[in-house]
């Protein structure tokens, strides 16, 4: 039931005693949703502002224009201007699920976080759930908002300030027992709550192996990532050609890479997940490129729809699928893809093809 002392604005007001409890009470909802890491900090905090302005200034989001944009630029500096009057973030974390079996030579690679229903549906409505509770645990009227990568905040220095991990070398927020593997999601409150200490050990310590095997050495001294060199960013927002000079190191990644994670050594002996607990994958982690190659437009949103892999849409993810079997090294897709080229429409896809034709061609050559 509603404190009636929310209708004349001091819903504010919690002595330390209850403001405490409610946090714990708070954490143990968190929890029992499903989130592995909560933690509460104020809006107002250092969370990488200026950092976040050089990146952009840099040139360093390649072709996502919309982040430069004056007033989404202006809106990260503060949870406050998202959430006018917000007193408290609540950070948090819901783990994704790693396969553990290598793709086979006649096989893509999907980023692990992909494979399951769109993590804004779910994260999101976990999210939602919480932010209901604060309500109804504090007793008072409260405004709340829930960010799962769909408001312009600075989530992993939020995350980071809120006690949840350490930003690592490849720029992930990266935890202690849950490592990087994780979406972060948070509600914002116009309720203020006691903050958590911020992590404040860098696990990386002398570790460089995520800037050591980033195929496109796009991981930058300063923890970020030039994304006009990685090939998540280049395989999924990226809507035209990949650079030629990158089209090598894609390798068999079909949707995203996972490589500056799958090296890191947080990443290693995860807590296992209950049964039943977490979202199963919805796709092949290693789909099969000679299919992938022939899915058409209108079977592509029954079989990705629901996933993050409907992101790069069914123009990109052919594209990808061209380059990849072009990195095959073997000549007896090159029928395949003259077949496809043959009726293909879209300049992109048709590029990526041709290129793919003639690398396998040559490397026929050389043998
Ligand atoms: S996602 Fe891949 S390409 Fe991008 S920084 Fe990490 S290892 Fe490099
Ligand atoms: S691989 Fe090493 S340097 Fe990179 S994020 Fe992990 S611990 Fe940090």
């Amino acid at each position: 039931m509603m404190s009636p002392l929310a209708f004349f604005g001091v819903s504010t007001i919690l002595s330390s005693r209850n403001s405490s409890m409610l946090n714990e009470k708070i954490k143990a909802e968190a929890y029992d949703l499903g989130f592995v890491a909560v933690g509460f900090c104020s809006p107002d905090v250092d969370i990488g502002y200026a950092h976040y302005v050089s990146w952009v200034e840099d040139g360093r989001h390649a072709g996502m224009a919309y982040l430069e944009r004056p007033t989404l630029l202006e809106k990260r500096k503060s949870a406050d201007a998202i959430l006018p009057g917000c007193k408290t973030v609540i950070s948090l974390a819901y783990p994704y699920a790693v396969p553990d079996q290598q793709p086979k030579s006649r096989q893509g690679r999907i980023a692990a976080y992909a494979l399951s229903q769109d993590y804004h549906i779910i994260v999101s409505q976990k999210a939602t759930l919480l932010s209901e509770k604060v309500e109804s645990l504090s007793g008072v009227r409260v405004n709340t908002h829930v960010c799962v990568d769909t408001a312009p905040i600075l989530e992993k220095g939020y995350a980071q300030q809120a006690g949840l991990g350490w930003i690592g070398r490849n720029s992930l927020l990266l935890h202690p027992q849950y490592g990087s593997y994780l979406f972060l999601a948070e509600v914002l409150v116009d309720l203020r709550l006691e903050t958590d200490l911020p992590f404040e050990q860098d696990g990386c310590g002398s570790c460089q192996r995520c800037v050591q095997a980033c195929p496109t050495q796009a991981i930058m001294p300063d923890r970020s990532i030039d994304a006009r060199r990685c090939l998540s960013y280049l395989t999924i927002e990226n809507r035209g050609e990949i650079p030629l000079k990158f089209r090598e190191a894609l390798g068999n990644r079909v949707f995203g890479c996972d490589t500056c994670q799958s090296v890191c050594p947080h990443n290693v002996r995860l807590p296992e997940f209950p049964a039943g607990k977490y979202p199963e994958p919805m796709v092949n982690s290693h789909p099969d490129l000679a299919e992938s190659l022939l899915i058409q437009p209108d079977v592509f949103p029954g079989i990705y729809g629901k996933t993050p892999v409907a992101r790069a849409k069914h123009q990109g993810f052919r594209r990808n699928v061209a380059i990849a079997v072009g990195n095959t090294g073997m000549e007896e897709f090159i029928p395949l893809l003259g077949q496809t080229l043959e009726r293909e429409s879209d300049p992109v896809v048709a590029e990526a093809t041709r290129w793919a034709i003639e690398r396998l061609t040559r490397s026929g050559t050389k043998r």
